[in-house]
């Protein structure tokens, strides 16, 4: 019966689904059942002799679980519960949750201690996998926001490394960056700092991280002792024997390094391990994409696309550190704008694409002709700006624009063999400790390059207080002049022009003018040029036009003489050389009913030759439609004969500054007589502008002149005024043969 109990008893403790032990108070197993040999991974035998509970035990767990067992052998406990690890021969670790319970004797005194295992493995396994994968999603998190932010690439790569290193179980991990020239690697982040740049240490890995980088996918070294695609001598020198490295993807799809991590037991590095260290790449991938677009960004927000120089912004930028460092210093600052004489010219008689190659060429030559100090910047088109710090005389400036307006003179313009390019600069000065303002500082130099413009190419002008009086009154003047435009404070006075042959008036000149509310009259030679650099010369252009021909219908209308009479508008150049000129004057003649042989336009000639092609077209359409077209301000500038021949003209008009020269210069006065022969031979007429007296008026038309225009006859008048100035002054012309009236 007893047997029969103790049977069941032993079979029950046999087949147990738990892991049941009877221990020895010394800690000797004296019982084991199958299942805590299965859990343990051990025989019967084995554990009952030799293989003691401090064997199985992982090490760090050995010195708990003595003094907790010794304290139950002692009698001082009954029992006690934990969760333990325990080595099994396949080198895993097995979880168990244990139960030790004393048992007494008669006495109450301890007799042998029963122990029960559950295994726990998997559940531990996976709530260890839970954890480490919150902390990698937290690591990630944080990861990717740094990511976002870190302007400094290193820093993020430490950050990175030491992640890896904090939440996978690894003694070192790593991050290699492929050498620009693609050939070997650095290491940018290492576990510790010494594994960083080009040491013995960075080369650890090489080889894996080449291979790597060629395979572009991860790759896992389990043992180092087995490994045969690359040598792995790096790892086994420094103790590792297990590695796994993933690509880091850099620019524009161009591999950027490899992220690795080693430890120094054989692993197999399972899909969390790779999936972590995988996303941590990725993360790297994009930060690297990241700071590489915004670098370009910068460099693209701050350079010229064409030459790649700094562009105004970074030109400003500059010149304001430079004005804060020139205040405490004893220095001149220097800002050069450099403008290219007629480049419009360039471009268009060789193309868009030898403008571009001579402002590619200029930068490198203009750069030769600084030092390395200084800054050259394109600020737009054909204009450059150099930023000049630390001059100890104002003179040095000067001879810095010798050397820049030489070096123009020695770029030679490809496939333009016979074009000699030339520049012209303006200079501000900034003197040693004075407090002044980059805007204004580049403005100066930009007034004054307008200066040496006017005073002929290839020159530099300095920037003086002359100039500085201009230009605050040129901006005020430009904003006033917008709103006058806009709300029609503009208006146009007539000045008729005088046929010699007939003695009577034949045509008027509409010119503009500008009464401002505070200046009052503002002569047009003052807001003319201000609206052609502002870009208000269209809307102005456009508005006298329309003017001009409403009045002329109003005359029409009123069946007055000077309804029939030619009417000459001025056309600036700016106007000119946009080719919907001509539309835009057909178009407003059109709509008002208007005969285009009424009208005439006024253009200069070196408005024509700032775009010869654009405006010998329009010119030519004008013409052919009926418009007629006068040579403005002949015997100012360039003056070529050979001009003439070319253009659809109509009317030429001799400059007044020529009309007074007659008195004294016989060359005037055979230069005259030429323009009036050739006159004669291609058939149009020539007006003498600026008559103010009666021996010029006389002398001009012995010359051969056609008309004449001037305050003799008449100044510009109100359109209201013009009919009774007409009729007063056909009638002192035609009365008396006298031409002195008004
Ligand atoms: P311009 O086309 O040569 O116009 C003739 C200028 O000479 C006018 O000056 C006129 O008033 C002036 N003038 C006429 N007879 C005499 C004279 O006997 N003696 C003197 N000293 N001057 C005389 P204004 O109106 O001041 O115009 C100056 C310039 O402004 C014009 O020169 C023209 O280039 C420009 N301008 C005037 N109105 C317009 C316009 O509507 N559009 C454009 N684009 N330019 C205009
Ligand atoms: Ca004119
Ligand atoms: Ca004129």
């Amino acid at each position: 019966m007893l047997r029969d109990a103790e049977d069941r008893y032993r079979s029950a403790f046999e087949e147990a689904g738990v892991g049941m032990a009877i221990v020895g108070l010394d800690g000797a197993f004296l019982h084991v059942n199958r299942e805590i040999c299965r859990v343990l991974g051990r025989s019967e035998d084995e554990l009952l002799h030799g293989t003691g509970l401090g064997d199985i035990s992982l090490p760090d767990d050995v010195g708990g679980r003595r003094s907790e067992f010794l304290a139950l052998a002692a009698g001082e406990i009954d029992r006690y519960q934990r969760d333990r690890r325990y080595r099994h021969p396949d080198g895993s670790v097995v979880w168990g949750a244990t139960t030790l319970a004393l048992v007494r004797d008669a006495e109450g005194g301890p007799a042998y201690v029963i122990g029960q295992l559950e295994d726990i493995t998997a559940r531990r396994a996976a709530e260890e996998r839970a954890e480490r994968r919150a902390a990698q999603q937290s690591a990630l998190a944080r990861l990717s926001q740094l990511a976002l932010s870190e302007q400094h690439f290193p820093a993020l790569a430490s950050a990175t490394v030491r992640a890896i290193t904090d939440i996978l179980d690894v003694s070192l991990a790593g991050l290699s960056e492929l050498r620009p020239d693609a050939e070997g690697v650095r290491y940018v982040s290492g576990a510790n700092s010494d594994d960083v740049g080009d040491s013995a240490a960075a080369r650890l890995d090489e080889a894996h991280v080449l291979y790597t980088l060629a395979l572009g996918e991860p790759v896992v070294v389990r043992d180092a002792a087995t490994e045969t695609r690359f040598p792995v001598s790096g790892l086994v020198a420094r103790g590792l024997a297990s590695g796994v490295t993933v690509p880091v993807g850099g620019e524009h799809d161009a591999p950027y390094g490899v992220l690795g991590m080693y430890a120094t037991a054989p692993r197999a590095f399972d899909g969390d391990d790779l999936a972590f260290l995988q996303a941590v790449a990725n993360v790297l991938t994009a930060a690297v994409r990241r700071i590489a677009a915004e670098r370009g960004l910068r460099h693209q927000s701050l350079h010229d696309p064409l030459t790649q120089l700094p562009n105004r912004a970074l030109l400003l930028d500059r010149l304001r550190l430079a004005l804060a460092r020139a205040r405490r210093e004893q220095h001149w600052t220097a800002v050069l704008y450099l403008d290219v004489d007629d480049f419009k010219n360039i471009n268009d008689s060789l193309g868009h694409g030898a403008g571009d190659q001579l402002l590619r060429d200029l930068a490198p030559r203009l750069s030769e002709a600084l030092r390395p100090s200084d800054t050259l910047a394109r600020l737009s088109g054909d204009e450059f700006a150099i930023l000049c710090e630390g001059l100890d005389e104002v003179t040095e400036s000067a001879a810095i624009a010798e050397r820049l307006l030489a070096a123009v003179r020695q770029s030679p313009i490809r496939d333009g063999a016979d074009f000699r390019p030339s520049a012209s600069i303006g200079i501000a000065l900034v003197g040693p400790g004075t407090v002044a303002d980059a805007d204004d500082v580049l403005r100066d130099a930009d007034v004054a390059m307008y200066r040496a413009k006017r005073a002929g190419r290839g020159k530099y002008e300095l920037f003086d207080d002359g100039m500085r009086a201009e230009t605050v009154e040129r901006v005020a003047l430009t904003n006033d002049l917008r709103r006058a435009i806009e709300r029609g404070e503009l208006r146009l006075v007539y000045q008729p022009v005088v046929q010699f042959a007939q003695r009577r008036v034949t045509a008027f000149e509409a010119l503009v003018r500008w009464t401002h509310p505070e200046r009052g009259e503002i002569p047009p030679g003052r807001f003319i040029p201000l609206a052609e650099q502002h870009g208000l010369i269209g809307a102005l252009g456009s508005w006298v036009l329309r003017e001009a021909l409403d009045q002329r219908r109003r005359w029409q209308d009123a069946g007055l003489a000077l309804g029939d009479m030619s009417m000459s508008a001025n056309v600036s150049r700016v106007q000119l050389s946009r080719p919907e000129l001509a539309d835009e004057v057909l178009g407003a003649l059109a709509e008002r009913g208007l005969s285009p042989n009424g009208l005439m336009l006024e253009v200069t000639e070196s408005a024509v030759m700032e775009d010869p092609d654009v405006a010998h077209a329009t010119l030519r359409q004008l013409g052919r439609a009926g418009v007629r077209i006068a040579l403005d301000d002949f015997g100012v500038g360039q003056s070529s004969l050979a001009c003439l021949r070319e253009l659809p003209l109509d009317v030429l008009k001799l400059d007044r500054g020529f009309i007074i020269s007659l008195a004294t210069s016989r060359q005037s006065v055979a230069i005259v007589r030429a323009v009036t022969d050739m006159a004669r031979t291609l058939g149009f007429s020539v007006v003498a502008e600026g008559i103010e007296t009666e021996a010029q008026g006389q002398v001009v038309e012995a010359l051969g002149c056609d008309m004449g225009q001037g305050f003799l006859y008449a100044r510009p008048v109100a359109p209201d005024a013009a009919p009774g100035a007409v009729d007063r002054l056909d009638a002192a012309l035609q009365g008396v043969g006298r031409t002195r009236v008004i």
